[in-house]
């Protein structure tokens, strides 16, 4: 049973920057992470680098899974969120997996539109 106090939907700057500044506030709170990529944060914007071989992988991955473990940041990978009942507070993910929520889940605006509510 996955039971958290901020389910964060999206694993991208702006996801891992919520979950980040959401411990800072709380230092007990519960938060996860859903990320359907397998990768922990990465910096998009060095991508075109990278595929040019300008850069290393090491500058292009922006965390660690050593810095989740650190600030307790729950990271699902490859863990799809495909819909969200507010009733029973719950995230439903394309594994099969559900991920109950208590008060808050936070949708990335991004990607909000591929995301079933109910
Ligand atoms: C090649 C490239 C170059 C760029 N260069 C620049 C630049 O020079 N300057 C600049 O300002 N911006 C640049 N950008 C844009 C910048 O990267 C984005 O503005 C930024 O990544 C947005 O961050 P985000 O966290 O909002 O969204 P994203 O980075 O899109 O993160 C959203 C995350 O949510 C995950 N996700 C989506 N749906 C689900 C779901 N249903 N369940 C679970 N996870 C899900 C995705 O896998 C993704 O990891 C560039 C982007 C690209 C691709």
């Amino acid at each position: 049973m996955h039971r958290y106090d901020y389910i964060i939907i999206g694993g991208g700057i702006a996801g891992t920057t919520a979950a980040e500044t959401i411990r800072k506030a709380d230092s007990n709170a519960r938060i996860a992470i859903l990320e359907e990529e397998k990768h922990v944060l990465y910096s998009r914007v060095f991508l075109p680098k990278y595929c040019r071989n300008e850069i290393t992988r090491e500058k292009v991955m922006l965390r660690s899974l050593g810095d989740y473990e650190k600030e307790r940041l729950d990271l699902y990978t490859y863990e799809k969120a495909e819909s969200i009942d507010f009733v029973k507070r719950e995230v439903k993910a394309l594994s099969g997996n559900i991920f109950y929520f208590n008060p808050f889940v936070i949708i990335i605006s991004t990607i909000s539109n591929a995301i079933t509510f109910g």
